[in-house]
């Protein structure tokens, strides 16, 4: 069953190190995901067999579990943003500005602050997910990429069916639990995920934009 797809990288991560595994423990497994939705997207995939196959939503339940998972997440997002300050920090404005400063003759005291990419992630689950064993989304903001090619793929990430771990635990009446409602917001009309804009189901339109977005957020 492909939806097994992830249970390899938990059992014998080594073998997978460092193309698809980019770091692990006994606790967790940290691996890029096969079709990035985004420049940067990986999966922590938390190790314990009795919560491994639980639902999200279950398994987050249990407060030290989470607590675990959400210090992984802490330090897995570390890693991340420097991956993608490998990828943007060519084209930021506030890159270069701290680079020059730093290579000028006289050193300022206090040096501009260069970007931190740490804010541009996203950390969360999917409502529904598609594979069977647990794993924690980190997603740059943009979705930009060549991966992204369904209305699912966009909504998922970007409506209450992604649900962030810092929401959790979800309280019993959270309406994020509700079936109904979450299918509902897969097939919303698009929304840009930096200035809001509408775009129906035009998913060549959005796609368009997605660009043009991505073009302005890199040079921040
Ligand atoms: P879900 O919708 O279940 O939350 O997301 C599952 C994620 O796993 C998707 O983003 C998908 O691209 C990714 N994925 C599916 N199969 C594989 C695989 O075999 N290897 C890796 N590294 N990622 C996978
Ligand atoms: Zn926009």
């Amino acid at each position: 069953d492909p939806r097994n797809g992830l249970l390899v990288y938990i059992l014998d991560p080594i073998k997978y190190a460092p193309n698809v595994v980019i770091t692990y423990n006994e606790r967790v497994v940290l691996i890029r995901d096969a079709f990035p939705k985004a420049t940067v997207h990986l999966l922590l995939l938390p190790r314990d067999p009795d919560k491994r196959d639980m639902h999200p939503r279950d398994a987050l339940n249990d407060l030290e579990f989470l607590g675990m998972v959400k210090t992984e997440a802490a330090e897995a997002l570390e890693l991340a943003a420097s991956e993608l300050s490998r990828q943007l920090g060519p084209y930021s404005e506030s890159c270069k500005e701290r680079v020059a400063a730093m290579e000028s003759d006289e050193i300022p005291d206090e040096l501009p602050p260069g970007r931190d990419f740490a804010k541009e992630f996203k950390i969360g689950i999917h409502a529904h997910p598609s594979m069977h064993h647990l794993h924690v989304h980190i997603i740059s903001r943009d979705m930009h990429s060549d991966r992204l090619k369904h209305q699912k793929h966009y909504n998922s990430f970007n409506t209450d069916f992604f649900i962030p771990l810092e929401d959790f635990p979800l309280a019993e009446n959270d309406v994020r639990r509700n079936t109904s409602y979450q299918n509902g917001n897969l097939k919303k009309e698009y929304k840009c995920w930096r200035c809001g804009k509408l775009f129906g189901n035009k998913f060549q339109q959005l796609k368009a934009h997605l660009e043009e977005e991505f073009l302005a957020w890199r040079k921040i």
